[in-house]
């Protein structure tokens, strides 16, 4: 087998370092795409939770009680500022959400729990949150 000249190995050398650099380019572009759209999650979550409070305060569905609603959110608040406002990871709150979608006490479209009372869309999101049936 012939010996490779210098001339090749440069060559070699020179196709794997821009192998490398598309994949290290690759590989930056979608941790920042991931980066990007977890924060946006993370932003709009928190803006979602605190718009829920007015929502939680002003509407009245049919039977439940305004003193219920406050018990529920405050408590359910309280839990999630000791578990440092973490939020699940979407995959959790989709699936959680997918659970409230088929269940009879969800009241749309403001996806409101007749149980509790919740916003189910943000406290589906909420770490720590449980469904007041044991559903999730
Ligand atoms: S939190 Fe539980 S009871 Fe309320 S809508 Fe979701 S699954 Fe139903």
């Amino acid at each position: 087998m012939a010996e490779e000249t210098p001339e090749q190995t440069i060559e070699k050398l020179k196709g794997e370092s821009e192998y490398y650099r598309n994949k290290f380019i690759e590989f930056k572009t979608k941790f920042i795409d991931l980066e990007r759209s977890t924060l946006r999650y993370k932003i709009t979550t928190k803006i979602d939770a605190v718009m829920s409070f007015l929502v939680v305060m002003l509407s009245a569905e049919e039977g439940m009680s305004f003193s219920k609603r406050m018990m529920s959110f405050i408590s359910t608040l309280y839990m999630w500022a000791k578990r440092g406002f973490k939020l699940e990871d979407e995959q959790t709150a989709k699936a959680r959400l997918a659970i409230c979608n088929a269940c009879p006490e969800i009241r749309k479209p403001n996806y409101q729990c007749s149980i509790c009372g919740c916003l189910m869309k943000n406290k589906t999101k909420i770490s720590g949150a449980s469904c007041p049936l044991k559903k999730w």
